[in-house]
């Protein structure tokens, strides 16, 4: 089974059809939420995941908020300014769609589960060894896979010892899955990259060859801003995406 890894779009309506296109045919789509928030395409991208023709979805932060289901208390400045936008920019029924989206994680086969941020909680962010041991040990598949902090990143688990693999950078990093180990990956965000690198991230699993492939794919960064400022979204929101901070 060949599945596509999309997390953090973000709005970006640009960066997730670039992804679609290079990810070529890939029969099955792993969403792992936060689809809004930022940027000034929730509807066109809420639009374009509900119409994928097969897909396993999860929500993020940014979703529940955008949907009404929880407050913005938790989110700072710049976050809090796009969710109030997005939560009025949703169509009722998009809005109806998001905030039925389920909370991860969500276990997909056999050998890959989804979480947002963390198998033992949707909003933890996951960056250190402590965090990362215990959603290794957590997870219920020896591939744990997790977005929310917008870093490509991969640990490994192999007989009770914790590795950080090496940062999942440049264009194509694949991981080969051995049956003796468990890992935790983030395949980065599609549409708000946080590594220092533009272009958009997302993953190829193929669960019969056991590897896991991480790509990189630009887009059109200067249409997606174009859209945040003429929406009257805080500029430092289309700023962003051109250096992926
Ligand atoms: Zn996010």
């Amino acid at each position: 089974m060949r599945y596509l890894v999309i997390s953090d779009v973000h709005a970006n309506l640009e960066a997730l059809e670039a992804a679609l296109a290079a990810s070529g045919d890939c029969g099955h789509v792993l969403v792992l939420g936060d689809l809004v928030g930022y940027g000034a395409d929730p509807n066109a991208v809420v639009e374009r995941i509900r119409a994928l023709p097969a897909a396993t979805l999860i929500r993020g932060n940014h979703d529940k908020v955008a949907a009404g289901l929880e407050d913005v208390d938790g989110f700072n400045y710049l976050a809090r300014q796009a969710i109030e936008w997005t939560a009025l920019a949703l169509t009722p029924e998009n809005r109806a769609w998001v905030a039925a989206l389920p909370p991860g994680p969500a276990l997909v086969d056999p050998l890959v589960e989804i979480c947002h941020g963390a198998p033992f909680d949707e909003d933890t962010y996951i960056f250190d060894d402590l965090d990362a041991t215990r959603a290794l040990r957590t997870s219920r598949a020896p591939l744990c896979l997790f977005g929310h902090t917008h870093v490509p990143a991969a640990f490994r688990l192999s007989h009770n010892e914790l590795q950080m693999l090496e940062p999942p950078r440049g264009p194509r990093f694949r991981l080969a899955l051995e049956a003796d180990s468990r890992y935790l990956v983030n395949c980065g965000a599609v549409g708000q990259p946080r590594d220092g690198d533009p272009q958009a991230a997302f993953g190829i699993l193929d669960t019969d060859a056991r590897a896991l492939t991480i790509t990189r794919v630009p887009y059109d960064v200067a249409a997606a801003q174009a859209k945040i400022i003429a929406a009257g979204l805080p500029e430092v929101l289309a700023q962003r995406l051109a250096v992926g901070r």
